[in-house]
């Protein structure tokens, strides 16, 4: 069965890119356009793992997060946060609301593949937040 990727982004050129790349490679990707959206596939589909724009309408990453962790429904999913550049902190910041990992944007074609399956197999501690 083809592994299920939850990409929560508003821009449509990432979503894209990213949906394009992954497809190719053989995964099944849902996309949400903002948080709630995000929330409501997460727990609709079982996702492998999220990932998570940080800057998004409604509520941004990080509150997606911590919303996520709460819920418990994505326990033992990895959530990866696509952050950018030039935002140093917001890297930590993810980690601290729930995020396992991070990409940094913009999304490099060439290696976004291996970033993202490097993330696959890290899991969060089992049955939770990483507070
Ligand atoms: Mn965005």
């Amino acid at each position: 069965m083809k592994k299920k990727i939850l990409y929560i982004e508003d821009n449509e050129q990432n979503l894209y890119l990213v949906t394009y790349i992954l497809q190719k490679s053989g995964y099944e990707v849902v996309g949400a356009r903002d948080g709630q959206e995000g929330i409501a596939a997460a727990s609709r589909m079982r996702p492998a793992l999220i990932l998570l724009d940080i800057q998004l309408p409604v509520m941004d990453g990080y509150t997606v997060a911590r919303k996520l962790r709460e819920a418990g429904q994505v326990a033992g999913v990895p959530i990866v946060a696509l952050t950018s550049y030039a935002m140093a902190g917001d890297r930590e910041k993810a980690l601290e609301a729930g995020c396992t990992g991070y990409i940094e944007k913009p999304i490099n074609p060439e290696t976004f593949l291996a970033q993202m399956e490097q993330h696959l197999n890290e899991r969060p501690s089992p049955g939770g937040t990483a507070t």
